[in-house]
């Protein structure tokens, strides 16, 4: 195995899992947790969520599962490069969506909305609820058990309210203190995954042109050097080197920038990490360009009125389906039926929604609201 910085999570530093386990063979604690993870039925759920299009628009759109294998590949790349655990990064990087909604943002709004009265609906914290309680498949436990440093990673942030119940995974909050910087890592090469696939996906979908990218600067100057590259090149081989370029610079500004401040900061330990502000940081000029590249993206594709249908749509489903199924709980599958306070039937109704894929949302309300179709 290759040498870990002295700031790296390691299974030895680990804080370890809530129902101790024996170590497992031929395998690290970590690449134990990915593979918990990649086993569980809400992974392979991520095959049918959306990210920004909705899951039958087209087959070469990205979706929540293979937006997570690119943040994992991109978090992995980033970790070795800094001698920082490889595995760790990769667990919490494919289970940091596992309780996003159907829809996308659209959905999770919707939910939070149906949610207000009773807790809010969060996907970072539905994401711990997932490989913490939700997941069935183990004979000792509920959840996946994973160790304490990939349910701290998959937690991104949370409200200062709800992190005083979480117990020793609300602690960084409340006390202002940073995760390791593989769950850093995970955060910020989620950014570059979206920021990238987002462009690309837009492109494709027409709903935004390079002609438009023009004005956005990491956009515009990569594009530059590829038609000075490439004078004769066409079609979608533009954007693929324009983005591969994007995603290059980003992480190359990403690797310097952080070494830099692990340097400057004296950082040695994984307590030294967990007391210094964020270290896993791209440059100044950096940041600039990726925060006009998301304002970009904000007004020209994620409000483009063709989104803005299908996320007005997305919204009309899921909160019928809330509706629906607080009035009347015995339209819930049984095992949805919650006994008791109406604030646990919410919770169950918003675990049931939040587990949907795009499509079964879609079935779901219309063999409850649409009298044409068998109902069964
Ligand atoms: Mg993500």
């Amino acid at each position: 195995m290759r040498e870990l910085a002295g700031y790296a999570v390691s299974a030895a530093s680990s804080r370890g899992r809530i129902f101790p386990e024996k170590p497992p063979q031929g395998r690290s604690e970590f690449q134990r947790d990915r593979d918990r993870i990649i086993h569980s039925g809400a992974f392979r759920r991520l095959e049918y969520k959306t990210q920004v299009f909705v899951n039958h628009e087209g087959d070469l759109f990205r979706t929540r599962l293979t937006h997570s294998i690119e943040v994992a590949q991109i978090a992995r790349s980033i970790a070795r490069h800094l001698s920082l655990n490889e595995d760790l990064a990769e667990a919490i990087s494919l289970a940091h969506d596992l309780g996003h909604t159907p829809f996308g943002h659209a959905g999770q709004d919707a939910l939070n909305g149906c949610m207000q009265e009773y807790g809010g609906f969060e996907h970072n914290l539905q994401s711990v609820r997932v490989v913490d309680v939700l997941e069935e498949r183990y004979a000792e436990f509920d959840g996946l058990n994973l160790c304490f440093e990939t349910r701290e990673g998959i937690l991104k942030h949370c409200r200062m309210d709800v992190a005083a119940r979480m117990g020793e995974l609300g602690e960084r909050f409340l006390k202002d203190q940073r995760p390791s910087l593989e769950a850093q890592i995970a955060n910020l090469a989620d950014e570059i995954a979206y920021n990238n696939h987002d462009v690309d996906d837009g492109l494709r979908s027409g709903l935004i042109t390079l002609e438009q990218l023009e004005t956005v600067p990491l956009a515009a100057r990569h594009l530059q050097d590829v038609r000075v590259a490439y004078p004769e090149l066409a079609g979608r081989r533009v954007v693929h080197e324009m983005v591969r370029r994007m995603i290059n610079t980003l992480v190359t500004d990403l690797l310097r920038q952080s070494t830099d401040n692990i340097v400057k900061q004296r950082i040695e330990t994984l307590d030294d990490v967990r007391m210094a502000p964020a270290l896993v940081a791209f440059s100044d000029e950096l940041n600039r360009e990726q925060r006009e590249l998301k304002r970009f993206l904000h007004q020209h594709l994620y409000r483009h009125y063709r989104v803005m249908r299908m996320s007005a749509k997305a919204q009309r489903i899921i909160r019928d389906l809330f509706g629906v199924f607080m009035e009347d709980a015995r339209l819930l599958p049984t095992q949805f039926q919650a006994i008791g306070s109406e604030m646990n039937r919410a919770r169950m109704v918003a675990d049931y929604i939040a587990g949907m894929t795009d499509r079964y949302a879609i079935r779901e309300h219309r063999r409850i609201f649409a009298v044409e179709e068998d109902p069964l």
